[in-house]
């Protein structure tokens, strides 16, 4: 992928993580083809409608990489081998998700300082690019 089309799938999918109703973050994921670098589905952090935030310190919000995933899916493809951006570094479960469904690229946004989903991913032979300049340690 060009860095100028991979800036401005970047600056879609922070524009869309702002759709997120969560109160704790707001997360936002693609799903794109990398046979033409489009983008199939979006997906933010939320309720399944994105109109309320389900975190009350038991339960939380649906991720953003389920909602964009599902989308995918909706579209009765495949998505195997596609690549998938996300603003924050996917949790353990989004990257067991995101290997099941055979997404072999993965860009993040930020890091932070969860890793683990990362070290998932690059363990199941996803490849991993972290597109953050500099590494905001708090969140
Ligand atoms: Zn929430
Ligand atoms: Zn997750």
């Amino acid at each position: 992928m060009t860095t100028e089309k991979l800036n401005s799938i970047k600056n879609l999918v922070t524009a869309y993580s702002l759709k997120s109703p969560c109160n704790e973050k707001k997360v936002g994921c693609v799903i794109i083809d990398p046979s033409d670098d489009s983008i199939l589905s979006f997906g933010a952090n939320g309720n399944h409608t994105l109109d309320r935030c389900l975190c009350n310190g038991k339960d939380q919000c649906m991720h953003a990489e389920v909602s964009a995933i599902c989308s995918a899916l909706h579209c009765e493809r495949s998505i195997r081998r596609f690549s998938l951006m996300c603003t924050n570094s996917p949790c353990t479960a989004c990257a067991s998700l995101i290997v099941r469904v055979g997404i072999t690229t993965v860009y993040v946004l930020n890091t932070n300082s969860r890793t683990a989903g990362i070290e998932y991913l690059r363990e199941n032979k996803v490849k991993v690019y972290i597109l953050s300049e500099q590494n905001n340690k708090q969140g």
